[in-house]
């Protein structure tokens, strides 16, 4: 028997928006109607009781750009996954590659940061990604291995529960997306991965994320081994997001 595989799309605003301009594209996105996949949005942190007012009794879940390795204590500045499970927060991104690049996050603190927060109930979002010279040197397999592999070390049993996201760092934000082929390829890679650690690999979510905008969605969502994207600056106009949602349609899975 064949079942439907709900594909998932997650906008990361990351430091962008204002209470006002927030207000319009939360309003925007409840006026979208039925969306054919899930659908998260991920504010800055000051901007998320904003999204947990605005869309409550949606079916658009919200989530963090960060959380916190630590339970609680001297950590200025930090936010735990008990503070954020607290107000309802479903989703958490971790490892994003601009956190690994600016704040020196390390693969073993990323994986920390994952287990904090799937033992909060909140779902780790994974960011895997080579940049472009380790993609010309040959290294982007090697690379995105390490990577997880530090959060499926971590993680162990429970690993099934997370999203990993796939984000190619000389994609983001540059208007370069990695072709499909380029995409698949090594989501196929990240599944052969997950499915040596646990006996569940098609549960675990794997996005896309790097330029994806409304005419490059589909052909990306397209490939066996991608469940949908993480989208950065195509999430900050609700009729693009709500495009890319649109092409998200559920796939039949085996
Ligand atoms: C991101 O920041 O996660 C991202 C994918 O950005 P963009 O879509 O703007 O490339």
């Amino acid at each position: 028997m064949t079942v439907p595989h709900t594909k998932l799309v997650v906008g990361n605003w990351k430091m962008h928006g204002s209470h006002a301009a927030n207000e319009a594209l939360l309003d925007g996105l409840k006026s979208a109607g039925p969306l054919p996949c899930d659908v998260a949005v991920c504010p800055p942190f000051p901007y998320l009781a904003q999204a947990a007012e605005r869309l409550a009794r949606t079916p658009i879940a919200w989530g963090s750009q960060d959380c916190s390795a630590q339970e609680q204590g001297a950590y200025t500045g930090e936010v735990s996954a008990a503070m954020l499970a607290d107000f309802g927060c479903r989703y958490a991104i971790v490892g994003h590659s601009e956190r690994r690049a600016q704040h020196g996050e390390s693969d073993a603190l990323v994986a920390d940061k994952a287990a904090a927060a799937l033992a909060r109930g909140v779902t780790p979002i994974v960011c895997v990604g080579e940049t472009l010279a380790e993609r010309e040197a040959g290294q982007t397999e090697s690379v995105v291995k390490r990577q997880l592999s530090a959060v499926i070390h971590t993680l162990g049993h429970c690993v099934s529960e997370m999203v990993v996201a796939y984000e190619p760092v000389w994609a983001i934000g540059t208007g370069v997306t990695a072709t499909p082929e380029q995409a698949q390829a090594v989501h196929a890679v990240l599944r052969a991965q997950l499915q040596a650690a646990t006996p569940h690999p098609k549960r675990i979510k794997l996005l896309y994320g790097g330029s994806v905008k409304p005419d490059n969605a589909a052909s990306l969502f397209a490939q066996p081994d991608i469940d949908g994207g993480l989208i950065g600056g195509a999430s900050l106009k609700a009729a693009d997001f709500i495009a890319i949602c649109r092409t998200a349609s559920p796939v039949k899975a085996v």
